[in-house]
């Protein structure tokens, strides 16, 4: 243990729990209910605070406006929800809720960064998703021609537009995969600019790759900020996990000669402990959080082991992951889904659909229920505490999301 978390109180998983009913794919009621509960207690409580501290100047996913749109898009498609009966969802409108969130910052929306995350994707691909459920289509396709038209800038040849997911092209990608799974129709100029970042992505990583081919022998090679970054947020996990994720877009030879051979050398990277290094090489066995570590990474073994099911070490690292998140997963950080308690249930969660063990999903459900308690533990406060990605937004998703536990997805990250 160190002093970034708190001690696992918890039993872990013993195999008499029967948590989980496979037949109607839900938790028991036992767990469903509380959870069900707790969602609505938090979210009435952060509607409290939204009434009085929102920030409309930032109008990011990550920390922002657009974050909380997003929360609300969720509900309307967690189906328990759906299928709820209850003065409390009776009286809500989340549609309208979550336009609320993003359609007043459309017109104030500058070009500073690319990203789902971080950047201007993000409100423009959630509106365009919004404006189509309210029938709206007009409206919905200007704003996604009017994102995926920054491609341009994100791809040209002069751009300084990083790949990593948090600002980079990793992050515009997701936007435009974002965009391909909510609206409905084939539209091939979408799919062309799709192929155009997935190859400007492949191609930046195999020129560094050169550059960098006496220190390290992969075939793709990625910096931010003159630093090999090994996690989600910034790194090698994020930008591989979203290529994957485009695998429509791959040919067979970019899989084996590119992207698993890079994934295969990231496997070497893993501790003892099952925690990775924030960057290449780097001893320090700090910190277990999605944006940096085993949480992060374990979406990206996941994804492979999907992928090339003949591996089979994926799997076997990727449980790894697991039992040291579950080991140093309670940080003192928070709550949060990119450095707290919340990303690290998800990524067991995730350990649960791809193997429907029911451990995995148990250990999920223990976070949450740590989650239950929020601000009772005395951790550190986030910069911007209602934030989707920092505080209070992220964890009211991550409940809501384990409501339905095979259909959950990280947000901004993880499309199916
Ligand atoms: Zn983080």
């Amino acid at each position: 243990m160190s002093d970034r978390e708190f001690k696992n109180p918890y039993p872990d998983y013993d195999d008499s729990l029967k948590i989980f009913d496979p037949d109607t794919e839900r938790l028991i009621p036992e767990i469903e209910g509380p959870l069900m509960e707790n969602v609505f207690i938090l979210l009435q409580t952060l509607e409290k605070h939204l009434a009085s501290d929102i920030d409309w100047s930032d109008s990011s996913v990550y920390t922002g406006t657009s974050g909380i749109a997003l929360l609300y898009m969720r509900f309307l498609d967690v189906k328990v929800i759906e299928n709820k009966e209850s003065e409390e969802k009776e009286k809500k409108d989340f549609l309208k809720d979550a336009l609320s969130y993003v359609e007043p910052v459309i017109p104030y929306l500058r070009k500073k960064r690319f990203s789902f995350l971080c950047g201007v994707p993000g409100p423009l691909a959630i509106a365009s998703v919004l404006f189509h459920r309210k029938g709206l289509p007009k409206e919905s396709t200007d704003l996604a021609r009017r994102m995926e038209n920054l491609e341009r800038e994100v791809c040209s040849p002069y751009s300084d537009c990083p790949d990593e997911l948090l600002y980079g092209r990793a992050g515009f990608l997701f936007a435009l995969l974002f965009l391909q799974k909510y609206l409905p129709d084939e539209d091939e100029f979408r799919e062309n600019t799709i192929k155009e970042v997935v190859s400007s992505i492949l191609t930046g990583g195999q020129k560094m790759a050169k550059k960098f081919k006496n220190t390290h022998k992969i075939p793709l090679y990625y910096e931010w900020h003159d630093k090999a970054y090994v996690g989600t947020a910034h790194g090698f996990a994020g930008i591989l996990y979203m290529l994957l994720q485009a695998k429509k877009y791959l040919t067979q030879e970019d899989l084996d000669t590119l992207i698993k051979p890079t994934i295969d050398f990231l496997l070497t990277q893993q501790f003892p402990s099952g925690n990775f290094p924030s960057s290449l090489d780097n001893p320090s066995d700090r910190l277990v959080h999605w944006c940096h570590g085993a949480p992060g990474l374990i979406h990206l073994l996941l994804l492979a082991h999907e992928t090339f099911p003949e591996k089979s070490e994926y799997l076997s690292a990727a449980r790894r992951c697991s039992d040291i998140i579950w080991k140093r997963g309670l940080l003192k950080k928070g709550y949060g889904i990119c450095h707290g308690v919340s990303g690290n249930g998800y990524a067991q969660l995730r350990l649960f659909q791809v193997t429907r063990e029911e451990k995995y999903l148990y250990r999920a459900v223990k976070f949450a229920e740590w989650c239950f308690d929020y601000g009772k533990h005395g951790c550190r406060t986030p910069d911007r505490p209602l934030s989707l990605f920092e505080g209070f937004a992220g964890t009211i998703y991550y409940l809501l999301d384990l409501l339905d536990p095979l259909h959950s997805a990280f947000p901004a990250f993880q499309l199916f």
